[in-house]
């Protein structure tokens, strides 16, 4: 699960023109709002990323005098990307407490009271600890499916890191000068289409293999781009070809296509434990007839700095002239070096 709640050191503190109430922490890539005098540097808080479903017994004043919201039966706020006098804030951070060097966390979660502190240190995951959920949007009845199986351990699921939870890295790779396939990123459902070794072909939600079944939306995808037959035809036993379903019915389908298209982001051979190279990958794509995600550059890192990499996610969409969700990123000489840069600008506008 992705470390939604951690202990983190604020590497900044920064004032808002115009504002004497609150001011700016940075932590990482991410900057957050916080009130005046609460945090100066090289304090450690809880930092929370966006889309933590937060219980309200952690945060009351998320809900700002309305009744709490609910989610999975637990009352709360769900938190988002949002400018407080001009500036973005994202997440939420709280206090850590500290007697005689000891860091810990107290009161609020545990509702009966027993054991209500835990000891942390920098770097601790506490997601679990804090009752935080990751919000995520209902899925519609044609997406979900039937479950078959899990999903296949021959193959690597599709998740993308942030940057800005790769601070340290992101300077290593920019003085390496590694050189990134740069994709735009589809806002959809992720897809996995798997001929395995024995010549069964599954199709794949993000986290789950699915019953063959022509009213799902993945396996329509599958029988209309015809890709059991068209891999069975081409030998590719082992091969998972993964890609985003976009298009009615889905995440607001921001790009109005009629239907639903499937858009190949990578293709991962089980057979050598590698996902194909960018060449590679964009040639059988054509040789099956399936679309590519639109290809936007191929270039290092020039940003200076995490900030600067994020405004290069902001733009419209190659798909219609709408705001890109953003940017995926992946390095041509080590695939397993990738992230995903998401437009600040399409957070903003994108309030479902
Ligand atoms: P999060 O879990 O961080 O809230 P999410 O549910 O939107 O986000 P992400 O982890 O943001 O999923 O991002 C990774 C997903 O992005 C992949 O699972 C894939 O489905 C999707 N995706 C869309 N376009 C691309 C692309 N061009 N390259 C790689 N992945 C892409
Ligand atoms: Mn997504």
């Amino acid at each position: 699960m992705r470390k939604l709640a951690s202990i983190r050191k604020i590497d900044e503190i920064r004032p808002i023109e115009g504002a004497d109430a609150i001011e700016c922490a940075v932590v990482g890539g991410w900057t957050v709002v916080v009130k005046k005098g609460e945090f100066k540097p090289g304090d450690v808080g809880v930092y929370l990323e966006i889309d933590s479903w937060v219980p309200t017994e952690l945060a009351p004043f998320l809900s700002k005098g309305n009744e709490p919201k609910e989610y999975n039966g637990v009352k709360g706020e769900r938190l988002r990307t949002v400018k407080l006098r001009g500036q973005l804030s994202q997440g939420l951070l709280l206090p850590v407490d500290e007697v005689n060097g000891t860091k810990f966390i107290t009161g609020y979660f545990r509702e009966d009271g027993v054991g209500s502190m835990i000891i942390v240190k920098e770097g601790d995951d506490v997601t679990e600890a804090l009752g935080i959920q990751k919000w995520e949007a209902p899925v519609p009845a044609q997406l979900a499916g039937q479950v078959r199986g899990n999903f296949p351990t021959a193959v690597p699921k599709t998740d993308q890191e942030r940057i800005q939870n790769l601070k340290k890295e992101f300077e290593e790779w920019k003085a390496q000068n590694l050189v990134f396939e740069i994709t735009e990123k589809l806002d959809g459902s992720s897809c996995t289409m798997y001929l395995d070794l024995e010549g069964d072909f599954h199709v794949c939600s993000r986290n789950l293999d699915l019953k063959r079944d022509e009213n799902n939306s993945f396996w329509k995808a599958a029988i209309q781009n015809d890709v059991e037959n068209r891999m069975v035809a081409a030998n590719l036993q082992g091969l998972a070809i993964q890609g985003e379903l976009v298009g009615e019915g889905i995440q607001g389908n921001q790009y109005k296509i009629r239907g639903q298209k499937f858009y190949v982001f990578d293709i991962y051979d089980t057979k050598t434990g590698a996902y194909l190279n960018s060449e590679q990958r964009i040639k059988l794509c054509q040789q099956l007839g399936l679309e590519h995600v639109p290809l936007v550059s191929v270039k290092a890192i020039t940003a200076e700095d995490i900030a600067g990499i994020l405004q290069e996610a902001e733009g419209k969409s190659l798909l219609n002239d709408s705001e890109r969700e953003g940017l995926v990123w992946k390095c041509i000489s080590d695939p397993s070096i990738s992230f995903k840069t998401i437009s600040n600008r399409w957070l903003l506008k994108n309030k479902e």
